[in-house]
């Protein structure tokens, strides 16, 4: 944790990836070797400070989860990256929502609150999951845009969210999209907040963020490439447990 500047001395500014999957995941469960526990367990020998699990379309945080991330000095921020207006990404956190009442951009706006937080993750990818358009048809719902560190030097598909971000007046933040756990630590985002969720999820909104990124290498990317196929195609493990019914937090 580094030292305060002096204007607040709870606050501090903490290393932060609030886009990850992980072994639970509904999709990618079959790419994702490793089990929330072991992520969180990576982030925290890495600095982390604040994570969000963000599977796709279910939320895991459970009170349990969050006290084995606080044991190891990170807050567990509740969230899931969900599929909106038919299987656009979008992360949702906070909501204490189930998915399907995030599926639309409509009902993400309806239900966003002072404590909930929006991210347009990856919004100008190529492929159907990104927002693109939407973005700025819809850039009330979005308190801040992703910068993806799924990145190589001299293919860099985030250009047009930085653009957007400038001009829409937007929190810019980095995050890896973890797969794997090697991704961790290449981009990412410090927070100036309180080491809690509301004052987490206030400071993004506010913009008091600054994002660290580096590319990946093209061999980085090909390994990605090549053992997310291979599991695609033989699955590192079975489906993940059945969806436990929600804790109330
Ligand atoms: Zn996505
Ligand atoms: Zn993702």
């Amino acid at each position: 944790m580094e030292p305060t500047d002096g204007r607040d001395s709870r606050k501090f500014w903490l290393k932060a990836e609030l886009h990850a999957h992980c072994s639970l995941d509904p999709a990618d469960y079959r790419i994702c070797p490793h089990s929330p526990e072991d992520l969180i367990a990576r982030a925290a020998g890495l600095g982390y400070r604040v994570l969000a699990i963000t599977c796709h379309n279910l939320d895991i945080w459970t009170p349990g989860l969050a006290e084995y991330a606080r044991n190891r000095g990170i807050v567990l921020v509740p969230g899931m990256e969900v599929a909106a207006d038919d299987g656009r990404h979008v992360l949702a956190y906070n909501f204490r929502a189930a998915p399907e009442e995030l599926d639309t951009l409509a009902r993400i706006r309806a239900l966003s609150r002072n404590d909930t937080l929006v991210i347009a993750p990856h919004p100008f990818y190529p492929g159907p999951m990104s927002l693109r358009n939407r973005l700025a048809r819809n850039a009330d719902i979005f308190d801040a845009v992703e910068y993806s560190g799924f990145r190589v030097r001299g293919l860099d598909f985030n250009r047009r969210a930085a653009a957007f971000a400038r001009r829409a007046r937007k929190p810019l933040v980095g995050f890896g999209d973890i797969h794997y756990l090697w991704q961790l630590d290449r981009t990412f985002t410090w927070i100036y907040a309180e080491p809690e969720v509301s004052s987490i999820i206030s400071a993004v909104k506010r913009g008091s963020v600054r994002m660290e990124t580096s590319p990946l290498s093209w061999g980085d990317a090909a390994a990605w490439w090549a053992s997310t196929l291979w599991r695609c195609a033989f699955g590192s493990h079975s489906a993940p447990r059945a969806t436990p019914e929600p804790e109330v937090r």
